[in-house]
């Protein structure tokens, strides 16, 4: 296919690249994304999942929150595919300079990924609300229902909930990588979530490219469009 080719050649030829990506990285994992067809947006709940995981919902519910946020969002034995291992590779080797990223499953950095900048937190870190102290995943996934704190805190997870405001400093850092990058990999993402789908727009290179199984809204800015999985794609590309 002359789309991997060209893919292929601009990756070699780059040491200034930097990814973009969101839950379709992780689906080949075995974590569903949001809105594909098989995706969480298309299960019926008793609350449509943006309620359910926006802060005003976890503020006058936290039980259903918990439950949900339990059941649905936090997959503890998912692996790295062959996309985060790719990508980690492509770092090693001096060719990619960060990952950015809308997932919050921690896959990249299992993988060996070193810079990523996490746009929506992390299930890996929690924190009582009262006292501050941290908490990993195992330990939220021991406690039943809403987690508490020995200080009698509840304990919230590090993720960016519907409401809620992106860490500027991480913002910043991804749009200085995006603005100074060469080649621009754009991958499983619905680009539809914002403030994150605006970053696009500080790219100023010529090498953007986009992998995705559905079409996109920013397809027609690409100058590369792959259509598959992303696992598969690089898969191929990587010697
Ligand atoms: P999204 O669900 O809106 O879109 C996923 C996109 O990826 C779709 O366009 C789909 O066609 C595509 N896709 C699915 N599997 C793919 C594959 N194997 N290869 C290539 N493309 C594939 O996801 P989003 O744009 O990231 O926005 C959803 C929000 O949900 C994000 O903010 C993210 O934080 C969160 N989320 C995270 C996870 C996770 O951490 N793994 C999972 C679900 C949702």
């Amino acid at each position: 296919m002359k789309e991997l080719e060209q893919l292929k050649t601009w990756i070699a030829e780059s040491d200034n690249i930097v990814f973009f990506g969101g839950a379709g990285v992780s689906t080949e994992s075995g974590i569903p994304d949001f809105r594909s067809v098989d995706g969480l947006y298309s299960q019926q709940y008793d609350y449509p999942p943006e309620t359910i995981i926006s802060h005003t919902f976890y503020r006058k519910n936290p039980k259903e929150f918990f439950r949900f946020y339990k059941n649905k969002m936090l997959f503890p034995d998912a692996k790295p595919n062959a996309a985060h291992l790719a990508l980690a590779k492509l770092e090693q080797q001096g060719r990619l300079k960060a990952v950015i990223t809308q997932n919050i499953d921690g896959l990249h950095q299992a993988a060996g990924s070193r810079e990523v900048l996490e746009l929506h937190g992390s299930v890996h870190r929690n924190y009582c609300t009262r006292c501050g102290r941290f908490f990993d995943l195992k330990d939220i996934m021991a406690m039943d229902g809403v987690p508490y704190c020995t200080c009698g805190g509840i304990i919230k997870p590090d993720v960016v909930l519907y409401e809620e405001g992106l860490d500027q400093r991480t913002i910043q850092k991804a749009v200085s990588y995006i603005a100074r990058a060469d080649v621009l990999i754009i991958g499983g993402t619905s680009l539809t979530v914002y403030p994150a789908a605006g970053l696009i727009d500080y790219y100023q290179g010529n090498k953007l490219v986009l992998i995705n199984k559905s079409v996109t809204p920013m397809d027609s800015r690409a100058n590369l469009v792959i259509s598959g999985k992303i696992g598969d794609v690089f898969s191929q590309i990587m010697d």
